[in-house]
C-alpha cells in the first residue's frame, strides 16, 4: 500500500492523508511539513529553502529527492506510505519510479476558484499543525486551536500572491504528472471538492481490496 497524493495546493491532500495514515497504519510523508519543520528549527536545510517556500516556488529536485529517498529508507515505510506533495515534477517522478514502481496515485480533482477560496481562508495551528478554515471549519474560539490551545496563523504562502504563484507552478510543473501516471495505469481520480468528512469513506471504497 504505497500511495502518492497528487493535486493542486488546497485540494485536501494533507487532510485526507492524516486520516488514511491512521486508518491504514502507514506513515504520512508530507514534504511541505518536513521543509516547514526544518525552517522552524533553523536547520541548514531550513535556511536553504525558507525564501523559496514563502514565495510559493519549488525547492530544487536534488534537495527534495534526497530528502524523500532518505525518508523512505526508514523502517516505518516497510508496509507502505503516503507521499503528500511528492513528486511534484517529472524528474522527481522519474527518480521515484527508479526506487519504487508499486504505487497507487490518487489524483485530487478540484476547480481553481474553490482552491483559491479554501487557501485564503485556511488557518493553521502553530503548535500541533491542525488545519482550520475561518468559513467552513472555524475553531470554537477565534484564533485558538481546539485541540491544543495553540495560536492559529495564516501560512505566508497562503497569502493571495503566493497562492496564485503556487497554482501556476502546479499547472506548469506538476500537472504533467497526471499523464505520466495515466500512461502507467497507476492513477485513480478523486473529487477534491468532497467534504473532508466524507473523503475517507470514498477513499476506502476505492482501495479496500488493496
Ligand atoms: P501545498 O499546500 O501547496 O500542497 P505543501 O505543504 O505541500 O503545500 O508544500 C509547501 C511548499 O513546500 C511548496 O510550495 C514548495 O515550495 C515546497 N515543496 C513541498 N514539496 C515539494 C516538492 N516535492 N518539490 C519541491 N518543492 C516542494
Ligand atoms: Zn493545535
Amino acid at each position: 500500500m504505497n500511495f502518492i497524493f497528487l493535486g493542486p495546493p488546497g485540494a485536501g491532500k494533507g487532510s485526507l492523508a492524516v486520516k488514511v495514515a491512521e486508518e491504514y497504519k502507514i506513515p504520512h510523508i508530507s514534504t511541505g511539513d518536513i521543509f516547514r519543520a526544518n525552517i522552524k528549527n533553523q536547520t541548514e536545510l531550513g535556511k536553504k529553502v525558507d525564501a523559496i517556500i514563502k514565495s510559493g516556488g519549488l525547492v530544487s529536485d536534488d534537495i527534495t529527492c534526497e530528502l524523500v529517498k532518505n525518508r523512505l529508507e526508514e523502517a516505518d515505510c516497510k508496509n507502505g506510505f503516503i507521499l503528500d506533495g511528492f513528486p511534484r515534477t517529472i524528474p522527481q517522478a522519474e527518480m521515484f519510479t527508479s526506487i519504487c514502481n508499486d504505487v497507487s496515485v490518487v489524483n485530487f480533482e478540484i476547480a481553481d476558484d474553490v482552491v483559491i477560496k479554501r487557501l485564503s481562508t485556511r488557518r493553521v495551528c502553530k503548535e500541533c499543525k491542525e488545519n482550520y478554515n475561518i468559513i467552513t471549519l472555524p475553531p470554537k474560539k477565534e484564533g485558538v486551536c481546539d485541540k491544543c490551545g495553540g495560536e492559529l496563523f495564516q501560512r505566508e504562502d497562503d497569502k493571495q500572491e503566493s497562492i496564485l504563484h503556487r497554482m501556476e507552478v502546479y499547472r506548469e510543473q506538476t500537472e504533467p504528472l497526471i499523464d505520466f501516471y495515466r500512461k502507467k495505469s497507476q492513477i485513480t481520480d478523486i473529487d477534491g471538492a468532497t467534504q473532508t468528512s466524507e473523503l475517507l469513506s470514498e477513499f476506502k471504497k476505492l482501495f479496500s481490496a488493496k
